[in-house]
């Protein structure tokens, strides 16, 4: 029943299906990356797994997919039990409840919506305990109040001094969601923003880890490269379209 309904959504050949999608993102980014002047390696393309089944996520990485991205901390940690044989790497995209920061610790190697001190000490603490350290991104809101979730773009450089007091936290980049009114133009001046602000922060602190820029999703990832993006995060242009709506991932973005 459960393979039944997987095979609706995924088709009868979900490698094949996953291999062809693949293929497409590739030629849009590198599209994308000609146009705007960049090289294709200079792009990371970030697999966002989420509501797809562990069944099919083997079928995934046999097409070559190696690092999954989820957003609730739940759905991830089966997932990497499920999938646990294939050395999957895996990255939280989504805000972390304070509850949820030991749960992630085990599965997670990348958490991209660092969005408070509180939660800074608390992973801290958490990863000190275990001995290893995470790979953070901070989530900058760049769309105003319409998102719920993120670090205002003026509180960046403070909030990044502050973060050298973590020392398992690893601050590797700014993450964030652009506004998602289908507006080319309001999401190109989010995608600015996040620029502008990485590029303030490594002028006042050149050493503290912050490069990279994860910006970009399915409706406007190509926008993202154009604008600088280092790592885009792409769900359903590789996995086909959510049942549910993105209201539930994205609190405050949308209706
Ligand atoms: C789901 C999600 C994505 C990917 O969105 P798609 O529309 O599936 O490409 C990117 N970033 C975050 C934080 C997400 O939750």
């Amino acid at each position: 029943m459960i393979d039944q309904q997987m095979h609706s959504r995924f088709g009868h050949h979900p490698e094949q299906l996953f291999r062809d999608n693949l293929e497409l993102v590739e030629q849009r980014i590198a599209a994308a990356c000609a146009r705007a002047g960049r090289s294709r390696s200079s792009v990371t393309l970030l697999p966002v797994t989420k509501t797809v089944p562990s069944a099919m996520l083997r079928h995934a990485a046999h097409a070559g997919i190696t690092v999954m991205a989820e957003n609730k901390i739940q759905e991830g940690h089966q997932k990497s039990l499920d999938l646990g044989d294939l050395g999957i790497k895996w990255t939280v995209v989504g805000h972390l409840q304070t509850n949820k920061v030991e749960k992630m610790i085990e599965f997670a190697s990348e958490f991209q919506a660092l969005d408070s001190l509180r939660l800074a000490q608390l992973i801290n603490a958490e990863l000190v305990s275990v001995g290893r350290s995470l790979d953070v991104y901070v989530q900058v809101n760049t769309s105003d109040e319409e998102s719920k979730y993120g670090i205002g773009p003026d509180q960046v450089i403070d909030f990044v001094k502050e973060l050298s007091r973590f020392p398992a936290l690893k601050p590797r980049g700014l993450m964030t969601l652009a506004i998602l009114n289908g507006n080319p133009e309001d999401v190109r001046s989010c995608f600015r923003r996040l620029r502008a602000v990485r590029d303030a922060l490594t002028a006042a602190h050149p050493y503290c880890g912050i490069e990279k820029l994860s910006m970009g999703m399915t409706s406007d990832f190509e926008i993202a490269i154009e604008e600088g993006a280092d790592i885009v995060r792409i769900g359903q242009a590789i996995f086909g379209k959510r049942p549910t709506k993105d209201g539930h991932f994205w609190p405050g973005l949308l209706p």
